[in-house]
């Protein structure tokens, strides 16, 4: 752990103090004097189950990077895709859970996408609920525009 001041590795605990999710230390640099705040976590990555089985850690940017591809072209905001993902990302990590089936990121998703654009929804849904051919696709549309 680097000094913020001046660079120097050498540091010493002077305080700890536990802040409800963390630990929070205050160091004196051993070289400069100058004082710094350091806090330590519980590492919380949580980790998706796909539906073969596979675990690989939450990845904000993937997530998003698949809702962008779904969204190509279409008149939504990336702002809009942004903050989907955002929240997500929020629901993942205050869920209190080690591991998450990838299908509950997936329908979390589409109820969103569902409102925010139906195309979309149908890109998203033939990739994330892997529809195996051009029937499922169907059924999928139909049951949307069924509602
Ligand atoms: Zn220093």
């Amino acid at each position: 752990m680097k000094c913020p001041h001046c660079g120097q590795s050498q540091s010493r605990v002077i305080d700890t103090r536990d802040s409800g999710d963390g630990i929070r230390r205050r160091r004196l640099c051993t070289n400069c004097d100058q004082r710094f705040t350091t806090y330590e976590q519980i590492n919380t990555a949580v980790h998706i189950i796909k539906s073969d089985g596979r675990r690989e850690p939450f990845d904000r940017i993937k997530l998003l990077n698949g809702i962008r591809m779904a969204c190509a072209k279409r008149p939504i905001a990336t702002a809009e895709l942004e903050g989907l993902a955002e929240s997500i990302e929020e629901y993942v990590h205050n869920a209190g859970k080690a591991e998450i089936p990838s299908s509950v990121i997936g329908n979390m998703v589409l109820d969103r996408l569902q409102v925010i654009d139906p195309v979309a929804y149908i890109r998203f849904a033939s990739v994330y609920m892997e529809l195996p051919d051009l029937e499922s696709v169907r059924a999928e549309i139909d049951r949307f525009i069924g509602r």
